[in-house]
């Protein structure tokens, strides 16, 4: 679905990303950890082209993301979901308007498609009932789960995460992991940036871990929990688990 070939970024002199090459295949899991600053969100960032490449190519759907035009990239980026630690819900519409906004205005969808679709949504993520509520009356844990389906809704052919759970208190952050947890089950296909490695170990299959611009190690997690192969991801795992 996606590939990654040869990708650079450079902020200034900043060498953040320097030869990514990587590929995501269809309904692959794929968790990017690694410590803060190794360029996680940049290259998650790269992958939608929210971030412009300093050089290589991002592939997506065989096409080549980095020589289209601002229109056609419009069009692909539609079809990658994006969800953030910040859930970025518009504060003065309800539940679901938010997520009818993006179907109605974006694919011209009818308000009464987009609110069938928008209650699905809602139920998959166990918030039937929040439908008519305002984001400042849902905890943290629902309100990122709210941004899932809005991330949803647009029927995106892969779904990216980057660090959704780190701004939550700790009792949410296991109703939005079961989420993307049933997510993956379902078969989408998933790129998420976490520091929850008990995510990583059970729903990822990969795991590719970033450091000094470069991925590391990719590797099947039970394969990369238990034998770390570069003393960089030796180091930070001692750290983290
Ligand atoms: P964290 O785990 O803390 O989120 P990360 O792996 O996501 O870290 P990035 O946010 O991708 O790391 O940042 C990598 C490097 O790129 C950092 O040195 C950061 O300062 C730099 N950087 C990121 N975005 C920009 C930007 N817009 N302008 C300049 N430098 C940037
Ligand atoms: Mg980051």
């Amino acid at each position: 679905v996606i590939r990654v070939e040869h990708l650079q970024k450079n902020f200034g002199n900043n060498k953040v990303l320097k030869d990514i090459n990587a590929q995501v295949n269809e309904g692959q899991v794929i968790c990017l950890i690694g410590p803060s600053g190794a360029g996680k969100s940049t290259f998650l960032r790269c992958l939608n082209l929210l971030d412009q490449p300093s050089s290589g190519k991002v592939i997506f759907e065989d096409k080549e993301l980095t020589a289209l035009s601002e229109d056609q990239l419009d069009q692909l980026r539609e079809r990658m979901g994006m969800v953030f630690q910040q859930f970025n819900l518009f504060p003065h519409m309800n539940i679901i308007e938010n997520i009818k906004l993006a179907p109605m205005k974006v694919k011209g969808m009818s308000d009464s498609d987009a609110k069938t679709k928008g209650m699905e949504l809602l139920d998959q993520v166990g918030l039937a009932d929040k439908a008519e509520a305002f984001p400042t009356n849902l905890s943290g844990g629902q309100q990122q789960r709210v941004a899932i389906a809005r991330a949803l809704a647009m029927d995106p052919e892969v779904m990216l995460f980057d660090e959704p759970t780190s701004a939550l208190d700790p009792e949410m952050v296991g109703e939005v992991l079961k989420v993307m947890q049933d997510l993956a089950q379902k078969g989408m296909t998933m790129v998420v940036v976490t520091h929850e490695m008990g995510f990583a170990k059970n729903v990822a299959d990969e795991v590719w871990f970033m450091a000094d611009g470069y991925i590391q190690e990719k590797a099947a997690p039970q394969q990369f929990f238990a034998q770390p192969q570069t003393p960089r991801a030796q180091d930070f795992l001692a750290k983290v688990l």
